[in-house]
């Protein structure tokens, strides 16, 4: 039996299941399509415009672009090809290094292998588990080209001390910004405060098109090459003229139909969010052995997971996500490192990167998504209390 949310903003109810007394079960993560998703879609299909074109395209690239203060928005199929149109327009290619936190999703690392270049990870730092701004230099290399960033869990990046190191060593940024819609770093949104921006609009992420991405920039010269390049890299000027290799990387107009939607909303999802990261910062305030992504003063964390650190020496991390999945609670482990995952540890020889380690060892996400309830977050908080028996 699902209860059904009320929403301040909505007409419909949420697909998830949240409390009820009898069988309590809340997702990680849940979808909230309670705008005019419905109805966009809808006329997706009644139009027959279900394919990569049609208005909600354009309108999608041109309200996502504003929402980033980026001039240049280009929707495409998903955050990772996403990344790896930014790279192949950045020219990166065979024989590169390009540096990445290794705590990351795969996908940052795996998109530097897709142009045939060298993922270099580069450990983290403990308080917002962003890359470790100060172990930059130390990784640059003849063959570094360049710095991918990640917004992890929608907490900004330390932006002016990445881009310093970059101006001063000659090398591009990529803010991987798949998880950090609306997080903004010293006022201004991320996304557009480097050379290129990428999001994810998967199922989890705070803004979904159900499958889909998006590459940001300012540079009209970047924004030229990746709309080529998702597009079978077809001469505009010239009809079935293929000057060079492209790819099919486009988003369709449903997929877009939905974004749009979803971003019609985005100051309440934003909202709610950060509403139910204060309610668990309250609730698990003073818990021994807990701690979690701070946010640093010159931040606005987008809280696209509010995730937590469980000190090894007060509970096994794995032990406690089973005790919450027995309360109908379901959490997620923080990613594996990078340099640990097997395709990629190699790039790392004999380097430990520990802070990421310990990170990777003790966090887990708890429930974290718009539709969240006062009482749901409570729930959480006092079934983690139970667990941890405090
Ligand atoms: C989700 C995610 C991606 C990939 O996005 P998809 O849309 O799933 O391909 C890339 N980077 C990070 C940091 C992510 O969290």
């Amino acid at each position: 039996m699902a209860a059904v949310v009320e929403l301040d903003a909505g007409t419909h109810s949420l697909r998830a299941a949240v409390v009820t007394p009898s069988r309590p079960w809340i997702p990680v993560a849940a979808p909230v399509l309670a705008g005019n998703e419905e109805a966009y879609v809808l006329d997706c299909l009644r139009t027959t415009w279900i394919s990569s074109h049609g208005e909600y395209i354009g309108r999608f690239e041109e309200t996502f672009g504003r929402f980033c203060g980026a001039r240049h928005a280009l929707a495409c199929s998903n955050g990772t090809v996403a990344l790896h149109l930014a790279l192949l327009a950045l020219g990166v290619g065979p024989g590169d290094e390009v540096l990445i936190p290794t705590m990351t999703f795969v996908a940052t690392a795996n998109a530097v292998r897709y142009c045939g270049a060298r993922p270099v990870p580069v450990d983290i730092d403990p308080h917002t588990w962003n890359l470790d701004t100060g172990q930059l230099e130390a990784s640059i290399t003849r063959r570094t080209v360049g710095i991918i960033v990640v917004h992890l869990y929608g907490h900004p990046v330390d932006m002016d001390a990445v881009l310093a190191v970059a101006r001063r060593r000659r090398l591009f940024v990529v803010e991987d910004a798949a998880e950090a819609h609306g997080a903004q770093y010293r006022g201004r949104p991320v996304g557009a405060l480097a050379d290129v921006g990428t999001f994810s609009f998967y199922g989890n992420k705070i803004v979904t098109t159900g499958e889909g991405g998006m590459v940001v920039t300012n540079d009209g010269g970047l924004a030229e090459k990746v709309r080529r390049l998702k597009g079978q890299g077809m001469d505009p000027e010239r009809r079935y003229w293929f000057p060079t290799i492209g790819y099919n990387y486009r988003m369709t107009n449903v997929a877009a139909a939905i974004g749009l939607a979803q971003m019609e909303k985005v100051d309440w999802h934003l909202r709610r969010r950060r509403e139910v990261a204060t309610w668990y910062q309250q609730d698990l305030a003073g818990l021994p052995g807990i701690g979690w992504q701070v946010e640093q003063p010159w931040a606005r964390h987008a809280y696209w997971m509010f995730t937590i650190l469980v000190d090894d020496t007060i509970a096994d991390r794995d032990e406690l996500m089973a005790r919450l999945r027995d309360a109908g609670i379901e959490t997620r482990p923080v990613f594996y490192p990078v340099h640990i995952l097997p395709p990629h540890r190699k790039a790392t020889v004999g380097r430990a990167l520990p802070v990421a380690e310990r990170i990777a060892r003790c966090g887990l996400s708890l429930p974290t998504w718009a539709g969240l309830s006062r009482d749901d977050v409570r729930y959480v908080a006092e079934a983690l209390r139970g667990a941890l028996r405090v």
